[in-house]
C-alpha cells in the first residue's frame, strides 16, 4: 500500500479521489475518456495518473527521482517526451485529424511488452479529431483490452466521439475550478502579485491550465490581450480598419494553422461580448476582463444589449463555418462587416 500520492494541486478533487482509489486498490480501468473544456487540467491529470502508475518506488508517489519519474519531469511543459511505457498522440500541427497511421503507431507501441514489467499507458489528446478510420482502429483495441494497458482519451467535445468508443470507456467529467482557488495557487505557489493573480484568475474562467499558460507564455498572453484591444478598437472603427485587422490576422498562417488562429480569436471576442453583456446588465462581479468597463468608455463605443446578443450569435456561427472548411479570411470578414 502506498503512503501518500502527490497530485497537481488545482485538479478536480472528485476525479483525483476516484483515480487515487483505483491506484491504491490496484484496479484502474482499461480505458477512460477525460471530458471537459480546454485548459481545465485534463492532460495534467492524465500525465500525473500515468506518472504515478509507472513510478518505480513505493511510498511517496510519484517519487520524482526514479528513472520513470524523471522522464515525466525533465520537460514538464513539453507534451512530447520519450518513455518506453507511456505514449502520446495528438493531431499533427498542419493536419485536421488524427490519422489512422498515427493510431496504428500508437497501438503498436502499446502492444509491445512493458519495459519495466508494469503498465503501458497511452493518451490521445483532442480525441474528437480522430478520423473515422483511426476511430475504428482504436475501437478494435478497446474491444480487446489487454491487462495492464490503459488508454486515456482526452476531449473537449467528447460528445462527438462514436458511441461505440464511449460505451467502452469510463467517462470522467472535468469541471471548472473556482476562481479563488486559482487565485490562491498563483499567489501562494507561484509568487504572483495579488493584482496580477486577480487578473489572471478571472481571465482563465475556471481553467487552471489557462491561468498557468498566461503566466508562463508571454507571447500567448500578449496575443490574448492584443485581440481584446483590437476587437474593442474595431467596434468603434470604419470598414477599412476592420478589413485591415482581418488581413493582419489571416495573412501569416495558412491551412489548418490559420483556421486554429481564427477559432482562437473568435473565442477571445466571444469572451469580451459575454463580459460586455454582463456589464450592461450590471453583473460586474462576474466580469472576466477586469478593465473592460474603462476600456469601453475610453473607446467611446455604445452598443445595446440586443446588438451584443446579435454579435455573440454571429461569433458562435463563425466556429461552425470554420469547421465546415470556409476560409478563415471569409469567416472573419463576415463578422467584422456585420456588426
Ligand atoms: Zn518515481
Amino acid at each position: 500500500m502506498k503512503d501518500k500520492i502527490v497530485w497537481p494541486s488545482l485538479a478536480n478533487e472528485q476525479i483525483i479521489k476516484y483515480l487515487e482509489k483505483s491506484i491504491l486498490e490496484n484496479n484502474p480501468e482499461g480505458s477512460y475518456v477525460f471530458s471537459g473544456p480546454d485548459n481545465i487540467g485534463k492532460s495534467t491529470v492524465a500525465k500525473s495518473f500515468a506518472q504515478i502508475l509507472l513510478c518505480k518506488n513505493k511510498g511517496f508517489l510519484p517519487c520524482g527521482v526514479c528513472e520513470s519519474c524523471r522522464r515525466f519531469t525533465i520537460k514538464d511543459n513539453e507534451e512530447y517526451f520519450s518513455h518506453g511505457d507511456f505514449t502520446f498522440v495528438t493531431r499533427a500541427k498542419d493536419k485536421k485529424n488524427i490519422s489512422i497511421e498515427q493510431i496504428r503507431d500508437f497501438i503498436r507501441v502499446l502492444n509491445m511488452s512493458s519495459f519495466a514489467g508494469g503498465y503501458k499507458i497511452g493518451v490521445v489528446k483532442h480525441a474528437e479529431l480522430l478520423s473515422t478510420e483511426a476511430a475504428n482502429a482504436l475501437l478494435k483495441t478497446l474491444e480487446e483490452p489487454k491487462e495492464k494497458t490503459i488508454i486515456i482519451l482526452i476531449s473537449s467535445e467528447a460528445e462527438l466521439l462514436p458511441t461505440t468508443i464511449l460505451s467502452r470507456c469510463k467517462i470522467l467529467y472535468f469541471k471548472p475550478v473556482m476562481t479563488e482557488k486559482i487565485y490562491d495557487y498563483l499567489v501562494k505557489e507561484r509568487n504572483v502579485s495579488r493584482e496580477k493573480a486577480r487578473n489572471l484568475s478571472r481571465l482563465s474562467l475556471g481553467r487552471p491550465a489557462l491561468a498557468i499558460k498566461f503566466l508562463e507564455d508571454e507571447e500567448f498572453y500578449y496575443f490574448y490581450n492584443n485581440n481584446v484591444e483590437d476587437f474593442l478598437h474595431i467596434c468603434g472603427s470604419g470598414i477599412n480598419e476592420r478589413l485591415m485587422l482581418v488581413e493582419e490576422l489571416t495573412g501569416k498562417e495558412k491551412g489548418q494553422a490559420g483556421t486554429r488562429i481564427a477559432h482562437r480569436v473568435i473565442e477571445i471576442w466571444q469572451g469580451v461580448c459575454r463580459d460586455w453583456l454582463l456589464l450592461l446588465l450590471g453583473q460586474n462581479n462576474y466580469v472576466q476582463h477586469i478593465y473592460l468597463a474603462d476600456e469601453i468608455k475610453h473607446q467611446g463605443i455604445e452598443y445595446t444589449e440586443a446588438e451584443i446578443v446579435r454579435l455573440s450569435k454571429l461569433l458562435s456561427r463563425a466556429h461552425l463555418y470554420l469547421k465546415a472548411n470556409v476560409s478563415p479570411r471569409l469567416v472573419l470578414e463576415n463578422i467584422v462587416l456585420n456588426f
